[in-house]
């Protein structure tokens, strides 16, 4: 069967990246979070000193990105993918809050931008990905074959993600990821670089009262018309 380009973007904490990461197991193609990416580099500058009480260090940022090695790589364990940067596994540590909180002021700088999406574009060359992100159907792979926009409304978004933040057992309350997420909304989809847009030949979901598995047959469906066609 054909090998294809699967292009998820959407809102922060819409269920993209679950179901991207189902459909990639179910269908053998390789799962690529964009978003881990740019938490990635959001980590390094926090802990280089990038980010500091006075914001964020341009200078040093665009001196040091050559220096910022971000990888994928399986864990035998548990099957998943977990991020490396530079040979470090930051898997759980990119999660957290205080990354969250400064990663869409890192996300909207165009150097940073352009290193990434080179990177991604790399990483789907041989095609047989489904990648998620913001901007991935419309800046990484414009051609991509599949291309869907999630959504669903912050306050389920906020509620899933402050619950899957209390499973891990990290200490946060509803209204203050409510919080961070409607505003990483705001800076994502007003920005001046690849702001968070649909592509116009994008399908959209509103995965607000769908379950988890609803999600998944459904995404399969429309993996399944687009091989065909
Ligand atoms: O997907 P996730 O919520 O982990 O992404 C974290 C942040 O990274 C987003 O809020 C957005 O600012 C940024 N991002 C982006 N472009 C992508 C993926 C993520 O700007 N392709």
């Amino acid at each position: 069967m054909k090998k294809i380009v699967i292009a998820i973007d959407g809102f922060s904490s819409s269920g993209k990246s679950t179901m991207a990461k189902d459909l990639a197991k179910e269908i053998g193609y390789i799962y690529i979070d964009t978003g881990a990416m740019y938490r990635a580099v959001t980590l390094y500058c926090l802990n280089n000193n990038i980010i500091s009480e006075k914001g964020i260090d341009l200078e040093q940022l665009k001196e040091k990105i050559g220096q910022i090695h971000i990888q994928f790589k399986n864990n035998k364990q548990t099957g998943e993918r977990e991020t490396y940067l530079n040979s470090i596994n930051v898997e759980s540590e990119i999660r957290k809050m205080d990354v969250a909180n400064w990663v869409s002021p890192i996300a909207a700088i165009g150097f940073v931008r352009k290193a990434l999406v080179a990177l991604q574009q790399k990483m789907g060359e041989s095609k047989g990905i489904v990648m998620d992100g913001r901007d991935i159907g419309t800046v990484v792979f414009p051609q991509a074959e599949l291309k869907i926009f999630i959504t669903a409304s912050p306050e389920i978004r906020a509620k899933r993600r402050a619950e899957e933040l209390q499973a891990k057992g990290e200490q946060v309350f509803y209204t203050e990821v409510l919080k961070n997420i409607k505003k990483r909304d705001h800076i994502d989809s007003t920005r001046e670089e690849s702001p968070l847009k649909q592509a116009p030949d994008a399908i959209v979901l509103d995965n607000s009262r769908m379950t988890i598995d609803e999600q998944k047959a459904w995404l399969l469906v429309q993996y399944k018309k687009a091989v065909k066609e």
